[in-house]
């Protein structure tokens, strides 16, 4: 059967696409390594990975999708209600965070009676309440970010340094305590990961569950941040194990065109656009799963696009609420840019096409995924950070990489929230793909140093580099130590 022998990973990602799709990936990878896997998930979420669960039973994976039933009617959350990207308002934010927090019990259920007993679980850093589940079956608990070190490690110091007792101007720059380098933000731009109401106990409740984490799994790897990834496992005192990019040890066009949701665009159609276009010529438009960009900015970007002459892929969602944009692209920009311009409503098989050697610059909102996506894949960025953690992943790409563009957004705007939306002119969006594609001096040394950075990553995951050996000595570390009762890991 399945577990004969196997260690049995139980994988608990978050219902969002930016924290599922990576824990996916590393179900895949754990799996293609030996070790069974649980992957926790919800019918809705399910039915959206369809495909990867159909890979993952051709290839004969040791991976269990469990679909527990999702509780959010409890909740007074909507039918069919059960990722990040679906729920309506910000408000019922909360509701989908308690409803979560639900599974406790099913969970312990479920892998008492279900399987072989877990050797660990490995729980998205949102889900405190895991925290339970492990101490109940006495199992250790390693918490999961894709999020840098980079990141992480100023979050952690901005907190410890009690930052923000001092500050009274929220958009007034500070520079991070404790850090090699001068990087500065805003309170405005770095609140802590949540800043919604009612989200300090919350938070509060993340920081005990990651204290008593036994050790931490990231979506990074050696070669983009040593050092910061030493001094946050040293703040941590927690065993860090950095085992990405994840997404890159699968190149199969079938897991790529569909990684994370059914692709609105025809895969083949897509390649072969790609497949016409100048290599490096194109750039690649997307803000992630959960941004909805207002219809005037919108706008707004198509005509910076059209201005810059580069041919470009561009990802918009959630037209559909909007006549005005699709009455705007349909009267005219569409057929204007046709010969160059690839418009993709709805989900984009990102990493097929960051992929492509036609594409030479990504403008993205530096959600740690799509970050990392980008830096594996070579290429420069132009920085357009939202919220959450994407300012100072923008701090990163710029100041530390040295490989990114910033448009120049001082303010963070949360997707849904009209007034807040940071608005950058069509002139900003062709300066910055202008700079992003120039051939000159400046432009030229910025590529190569994406380029080696992408070659550095990609390293990292082959056999002998830092992130597969990470990933050896995590599997090994829990199929051997079963029986212990976890203690904290040795650093
Ligand atoms: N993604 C995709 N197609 C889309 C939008 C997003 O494949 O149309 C993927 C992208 O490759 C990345 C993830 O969804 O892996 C988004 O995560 P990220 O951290 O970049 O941003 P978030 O969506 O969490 O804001």
């Amino acid at each position: 059967g399945l577990s004969d022998q196997k260690p049995h990973f139980v994988l608990v990602p978050l219902m969002a696409q930016g924290h599922m799709i990576p824990m996916i990936d590393l179900a895949l990878l754990l799996a293609k390594r030996g070790v069974l896997v649980s992957l926790i998930t919800t019918p809705f979420n399910a039915s959206r990975i369809q495909t990867t669960i159909n890979h993952a039973k051709e290839c004969c994976l040791p991976i269990q999708f469990v679909e527990l039933p999702f509780p959010g009617a409890e909740l007074g959350l909507p039918d069919g209600c059960e990722n990040l990207d679906v729920v309506p308002t910000m408000d019922l934010m909360v509701n989908f965070f308690q409803a979560i927090a639900l599974l406790q019990k099913p969970l312990e259920l479920y892998l008492k009676e279900h399987v072989s007993y877990p050797n660990c679980i490995i729980s998205d850093f949102c889900h405190p309440w895991t925290n339970k589940v492990a101490s109940n079956l006495q199992v250790p608990r390693l918490i999961f970010f894709s999020i840098c070190c980079f990141t992480l490690l100023c979050d952690h110091n901005i907190s410890k340094y009690k930052v923000y007792d001092d500050i009274t101007d929220e958009n007034e720059p500070f520079i991070v305590p404790g850090l090699t380098e001068k990087i500065k933000v805003t309170k405005a731009q770095a609140p802590g990961f949540f800043s919604a109401p009612g989200w300090e106990e919350f938070a509060k409740e993340l920081r005990e569950a990651e204290m008593a984490a036994d050790g931490i799994v990231v979506n990074s790897f050696d070669g983009l941040e040593a050092l910061h990834i030493e001094s946050y496992q040293n703040a941590m005192g927690k065993k860090v194990w950095t085992v990405g990019p994840l997404f890159f040890y699968h190149k199969d066009a079938s897991y790529t065109a569909t990684r994370g949701d059914k692709a609105t665009i025809d895969a083949n159609r897509c390649l072969g656009w790609l497949d016409s276009m100048k290599p490096k010529s194109v750039v690649y438009v997307s803000f992630g799963s959960l941004t909805h960009v207002k219809p005037t900015q919108l706008m707004e970007i198509g005509l910076g696009l059209e201005a810059s002459n580069q041919p470009f892929v561009w990802v918009i969602k959630n037209i559909e609420k909007s006549q005005a944009v699709d009455e705007w692209l349909s009267e005219g920009f569409e057929e204007r840019v046709s010969a160059r311009g690839l418009l993709i409503k709805g989900w984009a098989p990102q990493v097929m096409i960051l992929s492509h050697p036609a594409v030479g610059g990504f403008i993205t909102h530096c959600g740690w995924n799509s970050t990392i996506e980008g830096i594996t894949t070579g290429i420069p960025m132009v920085t357009w950070p939202q919220f959450g953690d994407q300012f100072l992943n923008e701090r990163l790409v710029v100041d530390v990489l040295n490989s990114g563009v910033p448009i120049g957004v001082k303010e963070p705007g949360m997707f849904g929230d009209d007034n807040r939306v940071p608005f950058v002119g069509r002139d900003d969006v062709e300066k910055a793909v202008s700079m992003l594609m120039d051939e000159g001096k400046e432009g030229q040394a910025r590529k190569e140093r994406a380029k080696i950075l992408g070659k550095k990553a990609v390293e990292a995951m082959k056999e002998g580099g830092s992130s597969h050996a990470n990933m050896t000595h995590m599997i090994e570390y829990f199929s051997i130590n079963v029986e212990k009762s976890m203690a904290q890991v040795a650093l």
